[in-house]
């Protein structure tokens, strides 16, 4: 499973969706067992949480593309559903990825959702990946200042009444995206460079990358 994590503004509204994609395949129905296991989870799932029927429902909908996923993308499957809902949701999506042999993509902001089930996240920023690489080497040692603001964000043996951290300032207007590194506003590192020249993803490791002309700094973020 791949976590993608994206700043977004949605008209103050989550969106939830789960979509199925079969490469070259061409649209055709979705399996009928298929949708009907959707509808039996979205089913179950209202009987153990009255309140979360209607959402459930909703990112339950099995559209019809392929009739033998390659995979599928998950948008925001689990938000803002409680832990046992979203147990249900996980454990669905795991058994049909094992079941169809498919990979798995899921667009959240929930960052511990992604440290338990993906195996490689990619970080999205404006629109755009600024970093990606394995779960684990990203969530250890992030090499872009907006990932390692996300995760300082995380709220992590917080006293009570003690101040959380948080990104300061606000994401670019994306349709007056600024010269050089669409991050710059909000990152303590910007320098010339930055407001002059768009970093574009370059290798930090083995299977990583990132968008940032200094990532070996972001440690000291
Ligand atoms: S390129 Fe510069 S402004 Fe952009 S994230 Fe890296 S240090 Fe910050």
């Amino acid at each position: 499973m791949i976590g993608a994590l994206e700043e977004v503004v949605r008209g103050g509204q989550s969106s939830a969706a789960t979509r199925f994609f079969s490469a070259g395949a061409g649209v055709s129905s979705c399996p009928r067992s298929l949708i009907s296991r959707m509808k039996n989870a979205s089913t179950a799932t209202t009987a153990a949480n009255g309140i979360a029927q209607t959402k459930t429902v909703d990112r339950l909908d099995a559209m019809p593309v392929a009739p033998n996923p390659r995979g599928l993308v998950a948008d925001e499957p689990t938000t803002p559903l409680d832990v046992t809902v979203q147990a249900q949701i996980m454990a669905l999506l795991k058994s049909l990825r094992s079941e169809y042999d498919m990979a798995v993509v899921l667009i959240t902001h929930d960052l511990a959702l992604v440290a338990e089930e993906a195996d490689r996240v990619a970080v999205m920023y404006a629109g755009s990946i600024v970093e990606t690489g394995s779960v684990a080497e990203v969530f250890a040692d992030p090499r872009h200042p907006y990932t390692k603001g996300l995760l300082n964000s995380v709220p992590v043996n917080a006293e009570r009444g003690a101040h959380l951290k948080s990104i300061g300032g606000a994401p670019p207007d994306l349709h007056s995206i600024p010269k050089g590194c669409v991050y710059q506003a909000r990152c303590p590192l910007a320098s010339d460079v930055c407001r002059s020249t768009r970093p574009t993803l370059q290798p930090t490791g083995a299977k990583r990358k990132s968008a940032c002309h200094f990532p070996e700094e972001v440690t000291n973020v």
